[in-house]
């Protein structure tokens, strides 16, 4: 009989076909093709079947990947599906954006014995990008409609992810958004060409036809208090993520033309979406023939270039205070943005932004590493005398994000947060210090992945469900008694 897996010797190491820089570096479009069937089958075949799959241990989400991929090979794609949608929301997403080099595919056994992971995020993507041409991917009928509600603060995958969960043991559900669109970051903040914008609005049109309420341009501090909304549900969610962004204190900081990268990113995605944003139509937020400097090393940064190419910059560069080695970002993010022209300035740090009114240069700082900080990584340090200037008339600051001050933006000032300004849970029933308000995603974490997000919506589903139901069973034994 011909051996079905295990054919990582024999086969090579294929992912999807990438687009040629020249031609995504014209448009908006996600860069890779997708996988042909018989290629994903191929694929799916090098896994081998490990006892104790790594793979699945460093998914977020414990992914049963190693089945997954052996029906996947054996050509029943409706049941790789089936098993792929049961621990993830959203795996056409993951599959498309998880930095899989560091999660799944970077603890591949195979990939450990020098053969090349087997390509997961890809079949992943595949496997469910099928299931919805296919039409297997439907509204889910709710077996027993029950009264107790749930309110959700955040559209994000986080919020999204508990909504489904809840949603599909029959509570009724209502999500609160301040955008006018949901998904969170998935929507305006993550770029076209990682993630097109009609898979997240697919996703979010099959939520609301499960009978989950949705009540966008809806800000939670402005339109209502976090009291007065939890007098409105049995039990809250708050799934807001991390907004504020990170500021560099030096001079020339409030000259015109520099922004935070979450201006730059919004204005451009509503642009793809169609909608009309006067700052991009004048030209303050587009990158057209001008010189972009975007300040940062982090995955948020990488979008900031590449959007720049894409909106025909005349150059971009990037600057980032240590080394390639040393980037916080994907690195296959990074090899994504030199391909398509990148300058990345490595070692380099602002100093002040030079101009009159508008920026004109970054006056820079030469960095060297010296030992390492708390962190184990090593301290970037001035070499002293090697400032130069280097011409912009865009910058973007991409430094990173902490949470807005929730207390007082939901006027609640008795809600618990951490030093750094994230809501602080019990982390066995994820609730807040407040009874029935519970918290997950970035806003508890600080900024991370999609993929936690979705697992930390699904721990919360899990948890305000006992929690619900712990007030049922209450409530019968006083009636009882
Ligand atoms: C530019 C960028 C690129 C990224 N790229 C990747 C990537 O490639 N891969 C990856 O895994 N992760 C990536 N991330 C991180 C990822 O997007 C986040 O970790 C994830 O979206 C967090 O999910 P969340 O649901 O907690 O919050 P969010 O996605 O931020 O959603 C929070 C929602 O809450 C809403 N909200 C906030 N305050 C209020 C309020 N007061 N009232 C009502 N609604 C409110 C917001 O409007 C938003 O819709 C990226 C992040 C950024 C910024
Ligand atoms: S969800 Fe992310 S980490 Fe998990 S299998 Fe998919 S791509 Fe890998």
């Amino acid at each position: 009989m011909k051996k079905k897996m295990l054919q990582f010797v024999d086969l090579k190491q294929e992912t999807p076909v990438k687009r040629s820089t020249s031609k995504r570096k014209d448009d908006f479009n996600e860069i890779y093709n997708e996988f042909i069937t018989d290629k994903a089958k191929e694929q799916s075949s090098r896994c081998s079947q490990c006892g104790v799959p790594f793979c699945q241990i460093h998914c977020p989400l414990s992914n049963n990947i190693p089945d997954w991929l052996k029906l996947t090979a054996e050509g029943r794609l409706k049941e790789a599906y089936e098993i792929s949608q049961s621990t993830n929301n959203m795996p056409e997403v993951c599959g498309r954006i998880c930095p899989q080099d560091r999660l799944c595919e970077g603890n591949c056994v195979i990939e450990q014995s020098g053969h090349g992971t087997v390509t997961i995020g890809s079949i992943e993507k595949y496997i469910t990008d099928t299931a919805w041409e296919k039409g297997w991917v439907k509204p889910f009928k709710v077996k027993r409609e029950l009264k107790q509600s749930v309110g959700i603060i955040g559209a994000g995958p986080a919020g999204l992810a508990c909504a489904e969960e809840l949603r599909k043991s029959g509570y009724q559900v209502t999500v609160y958004d301040r955008y006018d669109r949901p998904g969170g970051l998935l929507i305006y903040g993550i770029p076209n060409f990682k993630l097109e914008k009609f898979v997240v609005e697919r996703r979010t049109k099959l939520l609301r036809e499960s009978g989950i309420k949705f009540i966008q341009n809806f800000e939670v501090g402005k339109d209502k208090t976090l009291y007065e909304l939890k007098d409105k549900h049995d039990a809250i969610l708050i799934s807001t993520g991390v907004y504020k962004p990170r500021e560099i204190n030096i001079p020339g900081q409030n000259l015109k033309n520099i922004f935070p990268a979450m201006d730059f990113l919004t204005a451009s995605n509503r642009k793809g979406l169609g909608d009309k944003v006067e700052l991009f139509d004048n030209g303050t937020l587009n990158a057209e023939g001008k010189d972009v400097v975007v300040i940062g090393g982090g995955d948020t940064a990488m979008d900031c270039v590449r959007t720049s190419v894409r909106q025909k910059a005349k150059s971009v560069k990037c600057l980032y205070r240590r080394d390639r080695e040393n980037m916080p970002g994907s690195a296959r993010e990074v090899g994504n943005a030199i391909e398509e022209g990148v300058d990345f300035v490595w070692l380099t740090s602002p100093k002040s932004f030079v101009g009159s009114t508008k920026v004109e240069a970054v006056e820079v700082n030469k960095m060297k590493l010296g030992d390492p900080d708390s962190s184990g990584r090593r301290r970037p340090e001035i070499e002293v005398g090697s400032d130069y200037k280097i011409k912009a008339d865009l910058v973007i600051k991409s430094l990173g994000f902490d949470p807005e001050d929730l207390p007082k933006l939901f006027d609640a000032k008795e809600l618990g947060i951490s030093q750094w300004g994230t809501i602080k849970i019990d982390l066995k029933t994820m609730q807040t210090n407040l009874n029935g308000v519970f918290a997950a995603g970035d806003i508890v974490r600080g900024a991370s992945l999609v993929v936690w997000a979705i697992r930390d919506g699904r721990d919360a589903a899990v948890q305000i469900e006992k929690y619900l139901q712990s007030k049922v069973d209450k409530k019968k034994s006083v009636e009882a008694a």
